[in-house]
């Protein structure tokens, strides 16, 4: 592995000599998709365990970005908006994560408004399938207990629990909602490249989420040539030597690092925010890269030479 890599993972103090090592969490999901914390309680953990920077990425929807920017501001913690899709490359399930999106984008407004409301119909089906099953649990309820736009299983397992119809969630996902089972239903994905110009066109930057979820790594170089900035490298689920694995790869294909906990709230007992921790010098590339991005984009096109 290259040295850089090395110094920047093992020892971020090195690369800014005399300066504590610095972290940052840019994978978090808050009440407005299935998380469990507000953005403000979010914001106040970050702020507790010192990161210098947090981003919101709750699944199809960037409502929580406005007022964890607010709650960032107030605890000193730079704020990077943005959103996990869920996207389709040639069959394959890959989330893809959305960072420094225009909130104003109409394309963008649209399109998530669009997920939404479909999560909201599969929702409908996953109940219908229940009550299949003789599983008295409504709608209304999982809707009641979700309280946001963008629903999805955890909101059935968890309204499962409270209506005393599973024991935990567990049993919940492991009887009736993991893929294959009986009320499982497929979500809807987006493409993959449609994905990345839906980040791209809302002035955002696309990283490929948790690359050891998808079957097999062959996913990251067809996503390279659709356009994708960056590869998820810390998460909760790289264990071991993991994430130098996928630093070496982010390397030869000269994508941007990110990494977060996926924090949901609380598991098993402890919140998973603080327990990944992305390196602050990766955090500023991704910035310096969304900035030159901009700049980029605000730059008038060259005018053609004319004839004299
Ligand atoms: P959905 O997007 O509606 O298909 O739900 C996927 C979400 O469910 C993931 O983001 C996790 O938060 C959660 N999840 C997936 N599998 C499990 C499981 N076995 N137990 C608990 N939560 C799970
Ligand atoms: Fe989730
Ligand atoms: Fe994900
Ligand atoms: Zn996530």
């Amino acid at each position: 592995m290259n040295e850089t890599l090395i110094t920047d993972l093992k020892a971020p103090s090195a690369v800014l000599p005399g300066v504590e090592p610095r972290f940052a969490d840019l994978h978090l999901h808050t009440y407005f998709s299935d998380g469990t914390f507000s953005p403000e309680e979010l914001a106040e953990r970050g702020g507790k365990l010192g990161l210098v920077a947090m981003a919101l990425t709750d699944h199809d929807t960037i409502e929580g970005c406005e007022r964890m920017a607010q709650a960032c501001r107030a605890v000193g913690v730079e704020f990077v908006p943005g959103t996990e899709l869920t996207a389709e490359l040639a069959g394959r399930e890959v989330h893809l994560l959305g960072y420094y999106l225009d909130a104003a984008n109409e394309k963008l407004r649209a399109a998530l408004k669009q997920f939404q409301a479909v999560r909201q119909s599969r929702i409908e089906e996953m109940v219908s399938r229940l009550n299949r099953l003789n599983v008295p649990l409504t709608a209304e309820a999982v809707f009641r207990l979700a309280n946001c736009q963008s629903p999805g299983r955890p909101h059935v397992g968890r309204a499962l629990v409270e209506e005393g119809l599973c024991a935990s969630l567990d049993e919940a996902f492991d009887r009736f909602l993991k893929k294959g089972r009986p009320a499982w239903v497929p979500k809807f994905k987006i493409d993959a490249l449609d994905a990345i110009k839906l980040i791209h066109d809302a002035g955002g930057l696309a990283a490929l989420a948790h690359p050891v979820l998808n079957q097999g790594d062959e996913v990251i170089p067809d996503l390279v040539k659709q356009g994708l900035d960056g590869l998820e490298c810390f998460h909760t689920k790289h264990t071991g030597t993991m994430p130098e694995h996928y630093l070496a790869l982010a390397q030869r294909y000269n994508l941007l690092v990110t990494g977060g906990s996926d924090c949901h709230g609380f598991s098993k007992g402890k919140p998973l925010i603080g327990g990944v921790k992305l390196p602050a010098i990766y955090f500023e590339r991704l910035k310096e890269a969304h900035q030159a991005k901009s700049r980029a984009k605000a730059r008038p096109a060259p005018v053609e030479a004319g004839p004299a």
